[in-house]
């Protein structure tokens, strides 16, 4: 896959002035615009190249999808690609998620590179259980999605069996430009479904323990009262 660079002004609805007039044409639409003195068509016109209406909930996961914290951690293999896409070949400062944190709880994005063995499972469950709210999970590469070569006693067959796994990147290795191809994938998924399709397919409103056991399952009184105040404070 090509990775094409384009100008951020290609797609910036506001072009360069094409000339000096143009400009000075812009400067005294503003200084009427501040005056007061801009009216009818004219105001119309200058509210809206410049005013953009939205929703908070959309604005926020605008946000979201824009400033991933990755956890840092490596499973095999895989994470040697993983670590490349922070590199400037591959760059995935373009898309807001170079700043890998060292510490769960300043990160929301877990990047499963690699097989997962059956003793480190409940680690990286633990990882994820100490992320951020609301997080997700990229399952990278054979290993981490269906146990891959290793058909064995000793290998999870696929990380979804343990936590709730939002894109899967298909490859042995998959190359960097596929993590991002599926990372472009989740910041889509992000922005256009604030409810990610895991919570559906696994039965849960949340990402809380009691999602493990299907919907039939209840949360303790402990944890539903933790996840109604979590709720109020996200205002959800
Ligand atoms: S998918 Fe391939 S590269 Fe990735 S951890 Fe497994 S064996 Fe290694």
């Amino acid at each position: 896959m090509e990775i094409e660079r384009h100008k951020l002004r290609v797609h910036a609805r506001l072009d360069q002035p094409t000339g000096p007039e143009e400009l000075r044409a812009r400067q005294l639409r503003a200084r009427d615009m501040l005056r007061g003195d801009l009216e009818g068509a004219d105001l119309d016109a200058y509210v809206e190249e410049r005013v953009g209406i939205t929703t908070l909930e959309k604005l926020l996961n605008h946000a979201r999808a824009n400033s991933i914290f990755p956890a840092t951690f490596g499973l095999a293999c895989c994470a040697i690609e993983m670590m490349s896409t922070v590199s400037p070949r591959y760059d995935i400062a373009r898309f807001g998620a170079e700043a890998f944190r060292a510490s769960p709880r300043q990160a929301d994005l877990m990047i499963i590179s690699g097989r997962v063995s059956v003793k480190m499972a409940p680690v990286v469950r633990r990882i994820y259980d100490q992320m951020l709210e609301p997080k997700w999970a990229i399952s990278m590469g054979a290993c981490s999605s269906s146990g891959g070569m290793f058909s064995n006693y000793a290998v999870v067959q696929g990380a979804d069996k343990f936590l709730p796994v939002d894109v899967h990147v298909p490859g042995c290795p998959p190359r960097p430009e596929a993590l991002l191809y599926g990372f472009n994938k989740l910041q889509a998924q992000i922005v256009g479904n604030p409810d990610p399709g895991w919570r559906s397919r696994y039965g849960a409103e949340g990402s809380e323990e009691w999602a493990r056991s299907g919907p039939a399952s209840r949360p303790s009184g402990d944890a539903a009262e933790a996840y109604r105040r979590a709720r109020e404070v996200l205002g959800a």
